[in-house]
């Protein structure tokens, strides 16, 4: 007999309003050991306010939160102990010095990683007797991922993971967070990038106005979009490109530099082939490549930011 393992992170209904806000509406999700779950949507769509919840820093108004196994806010200690969050909004104590904030989020936990190793993994080794606030903005946000995963913990949550890095910063977090899953770790990170998303994440959640669109994974989401491949070219004659968007399963066809961009799905290829063909046009360096996750994402969500005439921020919980 087998028997599915319980999802490290289980979320029912939850549902969370600000007043009039409904910030989180019915989400349902279930993160699995050992995932890398990514999280994205347009600003203000409840991605923050779900971290929140699943982190026990706010309680939910509907709906059961779970993550391994214990309720966040019941059994906040607990969760303590086996979680990494990394907040949007760290705020930490403006003169607390790398290296004490380090050692005291290292020293909540049972195994905690070497500090100093970490820092200078993130690029914060000579750093290491600032105070907080004395920091440039991403060297806050390296030392926020340094403090969620210092403890070397069961579940990290990681709320906008690399917004604000440098590409290079970023490459390095990356790598951080591929060793930290190879080690168990189960992440759920919220993230804008979509190289980002679709670089590391097994699934991904796409939400809108506190609902969640739909969960895939990064090439499933790019499948579910009219045109999930583009087939780029150099025509080696001048030729009518109203005739090739007309062809069935051709959804765009765009000229750049000389080169003709169609975007098409996987049947209309050998149409564009034989359209060419019969137009006695050679297609020359042709590249036939999947779509981007930017692609999808535009496709699958409408994007308008949630506008609301949002209250008085309330505070956590
Ligand atoms: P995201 O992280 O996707 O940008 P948030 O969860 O931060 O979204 O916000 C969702 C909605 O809830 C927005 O309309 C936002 O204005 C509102 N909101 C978020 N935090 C608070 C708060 N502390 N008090 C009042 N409204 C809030
Ligand atoms: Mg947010």
């Amino acid at each position: 007999m087998t028997t599915t393992p319980a999802p490290a992170i289980d979320v029912r209904g939850l549902r969370k309003t600000y007043g009039p806000v409904v910030a989180v509406d019915h989400v349902d999700l279930a993160v699995a050991e050992g995932e890398i779950f990514g999280v994205l949507g347009p600003n203000g769509s409840g991605k923050s306010t779900t971290v929140e919840c699943i982190a026990g820093m706010r309680r939910p108004d509907a709906g059961t939160v779970r993550i391994l196994g214990l309720d966040p806010v019941a059994d906040h200690d607990a969760v303590k102990r086996s979680v990494g969050v990394q907040l949007q909004s760290a705020g930490l104590q403006p003169k607390l010095r790398v290296r004490e904030a380090l050692d005291l989020f290292a020293s909540f936990y049972d195994d905690p990683r070497e500090p100093l190793e970490l820092a200078t993994r993130l690029g914060l080794g000579d750093r290491l007797d600032h105070p907080w606030r004395k920091l440039s903005g991403g060297q806050q946000q390296r030392l926020a991922i340094a403090l969620a995963l210092v403890g070397r913990p069961r579940v990290a949550l990681l709320d906008e993971l690399s917004t604000g890095l440098d590409p290079r910063s970023r490459r390095d977090v990356w790598d951080l967070v591929e060793e930290v899953r190879a080690d168990g770790t189960t992440i759920l990170l919220v993230t804008h990038l979509m190289e980002e998303a679709q670089h590391l994440c097994d699934r991904i959640a796409l939400v809108e106005r506190g609902r969640i669109l739909v969960v895939d994974t990064p090439e499933g989401l790019i499948g579910r979009t009219a045109a999930p491949l583009v087939m780029s070219f150099v025509p080696d004659r001048a030729l009518d490109t109203g005739g090739l968007v007309a062809l069935a399963g051709v959804s765009d066809v765009m000229e750049r530099s000389g080169r003709l961009q169609v975007a098409c799905d996987d049947a209309a290829v050998l149409r564009v082939l034989d359209w060419l063909h019969d137009q006695h046009v050679r297609p020359e360096h042709l590249r036939v490549t999947e779509s981007s996750l930017d692609e999808a994402y535009l496709d699958l969500v409408a994007g308008d930011e949630t506008t609301t005439d949002a209250p008085e921020k309330e505070s956590i919980r």
